[in-house]
């Protein structure tokens, strides 16, 4: 195609807010007409691939100057349509493998994704005029939608399968019929035409924490609650001690007890918190959420009914905030919690 290969493309979009790094550069591909491999291998050439890998995690320096050259986009906001743009609020420090504090796991397998990492907002793809995935929507504890107050959803309602907007092409066999993201890549069901469900909420002050920690991401929202790498933190340490159990006792039940709730099944073995699917992950979110409200006193409440121990609550925590090493000093002393 004319134009190209030079330095400015005849398409030069630019993301649009929030938008994922891997979806700008499939609505450039579309743009130009072409398949997203096709365009790739034509622009990068075949040794570059870039689609077997989670590419919003993983982008190299070289396809961000390349994207930032050819649209004129300046690099940091090419920098910043990247997973590692999070880096210092949602995990300390960016590694290129294993899980990635509250990044969402793709579990790419060649090009195609096994695992159910990208979320979407059915109600937010019908109403932007070109549909388009946001990088907030990789966020592990995202599950409400912070326009729309519903559910997100991590799947197609029809068959199941994950997100993968750039395999679109492949099932239709050409750029154009592609047309919108919003279709599932599976089965062709149109995303936006999935219902958008309420979400469950087991205690309002809870529920509204888990809205406040999500708005951050959100430049459209206030956030009023002051929200840092530290506490971001603490709500990972407590949802993943929510999903273990201690001699038969868990400071799950107990939550559960206090709230009054029933458990849902959940996938069983070592499951890292950003494996698990959005029910699980929302259902754990409440509990954790409720502790995080008044953790201090919720703390002590479960430490004294031993549903949690010290060691627990520190178990592989790397530097903790000096707040919560605090809360969890007055549990060292075990005796205590037979006094009154
Ligand atoms: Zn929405
Ligand atoms: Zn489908």
């Amino acid at each position: 195609m004319k134009g190209i290969t030079e330095s400015l493309w005849p398409i030069h979009y630019k993301p649009l807010p929030d938008e994922l790094l891997s979806c700008w550069l499939v609505r450039l591909a579309h743009g130009h007409g072409l398949k997203v491999q096709t365009f790739c291998n034509l622009i990068f050439g075949n040794q570059r691939q870039i689609w077997n890998r989670d590419m919003d995690r993983l982008a190299p320096t070289w396809l961000i100057d390349e994207l930032s050259q050819r649209t004129a986009t300046p690099p940091e906001t090419t920098w910043n349509t990247t997973l590692h743009s999070y880096e210092g609020l949602l995990y300390r420090k960016f590694k290129a493998s294993g899980a990635l504090q509250w990044i969402l796991a793709l579990k790419v397998y060649h090009r195609k994704r096994e695992g159910y990492g990208l979320q979407y907002c059915p109600t937010c793809l019908a109403e932007d005029s070109i549909p388009y995935y946001r990088k907030r929507w990789r966020i592990a504890f995202y599950t409400v939608c912070t326009k729309h107050h519903t559910m997100m959803l991590d799947r197609c309602p029809q068959c199941a399968a994950g997100v993968a907007f750039h395999r679109l092409d492949i099932a239709n066999g050409d750029a154009i019929e592609a047309g919108s993201l919003a279709f599932c890549h599976e089965c062709g069901f149109d995303l936006r035409e999935a219902s958008a469900v309420e979400p469950l909420s087991y205690d309002s002050d809870a529920t509204a924490l888990l809205l406040n920690a999500c708005n951050v991401f959100d430049l459209d929202q206030d956030c009023d609650y002051k929200w840092d790498l530290g506490r971001y933190s603490v709500l990972h340490q407590l949802s993943m001690i929510l999903t273990s159990k201690y001699r038969h006792v868990s400071l799950r039940n107990f939550v559960l007890d206090q709230l009054g709730c029933r458990d849902i099944p959940l996938t069983a073995g070592r499951v890292s918190f950003e494996m698990r699917s959005i029910e699980e992950r929302h259902h754990l979110l409440q509990l954790a959420m409720w502790l995080m409200v008044l953790p201090d006193v919720r703390l002590e409440q479960a430490w004294r009914t031993g549903t949690v121990r010290y060691n627990v609550l520190l178990k592989d925590f790397s530097e903790p905030p000096d707040w919560y090493s605090f809360v969890t000093a007055q549990f060292k002393n075990w005796r205590r919690r037979f006094q009154k």
